[in-house]
């Protein structure tokens, strides 16, 4: 049994030194008497201005009689008792396992896997298609800097996965002992900073893609040393299977014979897809999200954000972000922002372009950019097979890249008042993508039905900002790839597939998490289910 404290609601300048002194208040008790407390909620809440306020939760246990104290507890906090059941891992099941587990794929979802099936003895071979970490940085800089485009080690593919040079935003919907675990790995693999607020409860923790990479190389290193082994340049290229289950992987380097195989390949291996399909792997299509970037100067979301007093609040909480939603047929809404950060090429495929953003950790750019997205019903996808959604996305994305000079990679770009008002644009706008940009009308890379939220929704979130999101703000697209426009199907409580026992799919890819920690959360899990079910190897 716990304590659980909540809303406590305190200015922004008031030193976290203060909490235990709060806390004891709130409680009733003297600072002496707090046994073990921590944060496990931090937001900011924006709404009067003159006064931004942190509002937290905490958990704390009492060496005293914790009834007695809640039900004295008085102020304007919550106080309850908790019971939150602990993180568990199965003993290793029955199964017997011939072969070593083969992860496909060292994104978030495959490499938390991989980490836990490690752990606990099961050895497991991770595929990775592109390159390791710091070849992948080379690569994407070279890119960025108008080199040539490298199809297995770009933003999407390579160790780390779409995570590694993704925003580091670690927020997560869901809650609950398998995520904390999740952000204790990725804590321990970052190294604490005193003085950082901590990824283990701020409101909305942040790596930043400079410091993601050292995360990805600690899990790898932690696998290798528990008995894993990550192979590079190894794409998955078929899978061998009958009816009683999976035979094998026939890989860019060889065949791997073995009876489980964890499927964590994201949202953008379209061939990897397509071979699923052909070979028959229940899948389903699904909606997606799907729209264009939006980028503003930083210093204008401050000042909406932060109000009239946005120099003090930039200095000591730094850059503002903000999410918004305006309704409509199909709503429109903010999706992955990024204060103080790039516009780059999320692209894995030579022939097609798409915007997605990013920031370092200390969020200094001039620029702030979102994603602006709708969700596309199945519907809308101008086909009824299962791979009708990722035609969609490659039509629009071929568009764009033509749009964008062919292999010079520009960012088809738009006004956002241009895009109201149905003009193209002509003038280059400002813009922090790196490889230059080509003026257009943006209509062309994107469905009707999401043009049509686009403009619609403009209007509403400009009114919202009192006239400041539309003044000077630039269009990006398309940002095709919010999500996946396929489910691979499995199994609710063995998280197999329903047509090949021993294949496991996991992650952003398979359509069972959106983000950082839901996929390897997702990978956590399968990881369990794994360890339940088969034997160690001998
Ligand atoms: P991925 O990370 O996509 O990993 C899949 C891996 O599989 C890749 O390494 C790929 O090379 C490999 N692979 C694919 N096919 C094969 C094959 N056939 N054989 C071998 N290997 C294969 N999420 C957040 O939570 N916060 C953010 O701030 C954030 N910002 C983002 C910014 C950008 C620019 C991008 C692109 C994404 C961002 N995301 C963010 C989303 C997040 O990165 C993904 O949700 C997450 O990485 C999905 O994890 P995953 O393991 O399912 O797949």
């Amino acid at each position: 049994m716990s304590i659980r404290v909540s809303n406590l609601r305190l200015p922004v300048d008031e030193p976290e030194a203060e909490l235990p002194a709060h806390l004891a208040r709130t409680l009733g008790i003297g600072p002496s008497e707090l046994g073990r407390w921590r944060i496990v909620r931090k937001a900011l809440d924006l709404r009067d201005k003159r006064q931004l306020r942190f509002v937290y939760n905490f958990e704390l246990d009492l060496p005293g009689d914790e009834p007695a104290v809640v039900a004295r507890a008085r102020g304007g906090a919550q106080v309850e008792l908790h019971e939150e059941p602990p993180f568990a891992m199965p003993d290793p099941g029955p199964a017997p396992l011939p072969y070593r587990p083969v992860v496909i794929g060292s994104g978030p979802g495959g490499l938390v896997c991989a980490y836990f099936l490690a752990l606990h003895g099961y050895r497991p071979i991770v595929l990775e298609r592109g390159t390791k970490v710091n070849d992948r940085i080379r690569d994407v800089k070279t890119f960025d800097g108008g080199g040539a485009f490298e199809p297995e080690s770009n933003y999407l593919f390579g160790e780390g996965g779409a995570g590694t040079f993704s925003d580091g935003k670690l927020t997560c919907r869901s809650t609950g002992p398998d995520v904390i675990r999740v952000l204790e790995l990725f804590a321990e693999c970052k190294g604490q900073q005193p003085g950082k607020p901590s990824i283990l409860y701020y409101h909305r923790p942040h790596l930043g893609s400079n410091r993601l990479p050292a995360v990805v190389k600690a899990i790898r290193q932690k696998i290798e040393h528990f008995g894993g082994e990550v192979r590079f340049h190894t794409r998955a290229e078929d899978l061998e299977f009958d009816a009683a289950g999976l035979k094998g992987v026939s890989t860019s380097s060889g065949f791997i014979p073995t009876s489980v195989a964890v499927l964590a390949i994201g949202h953008s291996a379209r061939d990897t897809y397509r071979m699923l399909a052909r070979r028959g792997v229940p899948m389903t299509p699904k909606p997606f999200q799907f729209g264009v970037r939006i980028e503003h100067r930083q210093e204008v979301v401050n000042e909406v954000q932060f109000g009239p007093r946005h120099s003090k609040y930039e200095e000591l909480l730094g850059n503002a972000d903000y999410s918004l939603v305006a309704s409509g047929g199909h709503d429109l809404f903010t999706f992955c922002m990024c204060a103080g950060g790039h516009i780059i090429p999320s692209v894995s495929q030579d022939g097609y372009f798409c915007s997605n953003g990013m920031s370092l950790s200390k969020r200094d750019s001039p620029f702030a950019n979102s994603g602006l997205v709708v969700t596309v019903p199945v519907e809308a996808f101008e086909g009824t097979d299962v791979l009708a959604g990722v035609r969609l996305q490659e039509k629009y994305e071929a568009k764009a890249f033509e749009l964008g000079g062919g292999r010079e990679y520009r960012a088809p770009v738009q006004r956002a008042r241009d895009f109201v008002r149905g003009v193209a644009t002509t003038a280059r706008p400002e813009c922090s993508y790196p490889r230059g940009v080509t003026p257009t009308d943006l209509r062309q890379v994107l469905p009707p039905l999401v043009a049509e939220a686009v403009k619609n929704g403009l209007p509403q979130m400009d009114r919202r900002w009192h006239g400041r999101f539309l003044a000077d703000a630039v269009l990006v697209g398309p940002e095709a790839r919010g999500s996946s426009p396929v489910r691979i199907d499995r199994d609710n409580d063995s998280r197999e597939s329903p047509g090949v026992p021993g294949l496991f799919p996991v992650g952003e890819g398979a359509g069972y998490a959106g983000g950082i920690v839901s996929a390897a959360v997702d990978g956590l899990r399968t990881a369990r289910a794994i360890v339940g079910k088969y034997a160690t190897l001998k």
